[in-house]
């Protein structure tokens, strides 16, 4: 998957709209690009973004209309929670009990419930974050989200090993799925905002799809290659 020469953010996404299905929702990972792109996304009817470090979503977030849903997708340190709980919508990379203690903590002084998705370790790399399946089972088993009122945990998310192996990356979006299922029908039985499978990115949301994803976290097809030695 290539992005034309030529195409503009508006075209992107539009390439991007017509190969999801009814239900499935684009993330527009929009780190590292300026303000003026994002805005280019929005005005072609974007409203949910993706970012990956807090300072710079904070910063967006005073940039662009208030309409905009901001995802946390990157992985959050506890002491940087209480600057994105008041206005994020949703946190996709959720991988401890204690960062999900801290959303809990910050949540409540704001007076608002965070949504939240636990992340779990799908690829082979040791690099990525997430919970192992015994740890998500564990940590569920002990009844904490009971105690955490302030957090709403509405799925999973997860990412697959970078590689060009189609089979490999559709096996670990299974895996994922198949852990959805799991707790859909054990620990969240009856509880309906369990909903969220947040997988699939540029070189794989077609795999995702096919594997059941309902939120793609999209950049570089939209936006271009993102260039980290402007930051
Ligand atoms: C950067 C990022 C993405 C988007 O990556 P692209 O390959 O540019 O689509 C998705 N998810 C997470 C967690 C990311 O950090």
């Amino acid at each position: 998957m290539f992005i034309e020469k030529g195409m503009s953010i508006a075209q992107n996404l539009e390439a991007i709209r017509r190969q999801l299905p009814a239900g499935v929702r684009l993330v527009a990972v929009s780190k590292t690009h300026p303000v003026e792109a994002l805005m280019q996304a929005y005005d072609a009817g974007q409203r949910v973004f993706g970012e990956n470090k807090v300072q710079e979503m904070r910063q967006k977030q005073q940039a662009m209309p208030a309409d905009v849903e901001w995802h946390m997708i990157g992985h959050l340190q506890t002491n940087k929670v209480r600057q994105v709980v008041p206005f994020v919508v949703a946190i996709h990379s959720v991988d401890s009990q204690r960062l999900l203690e801290t959303i809990n903590a910050e949540a409540q002084k704001c007076g608002r419930v965070v949504d939240c998705l636990l992340q779990l370790h799908i690829a082979q790399e040791s690099t990525k974050f997430g919970f192992t399946d015994a740890e998500l089972r564990d940590m569920l088993a002990t009844g904490v989200l009971a105690q955490l009122q302030y957090v709403r945990v509405v799925g999973l998310m997860g990412m697959a090993s970078l590689t060009d192996n189609r089979e490999q990356i559709l096996a670990e979006f299974q895996h994922l799925r198949s852990m959805f299922d799991e707790l859909r029908h054990t620990h969240f039985a009856g509880a309906e905002h369990f909903c969220e499978l947040s997988m699939g990115m540029s070189h794989d949301f077609p795999i995702a799809v096919e594997a059941g994803s309902t939120m793609v976290r999209v950049g570089s097809l939209i936006f271009g290659q993102r260039d980290y030695g402007q930051r």
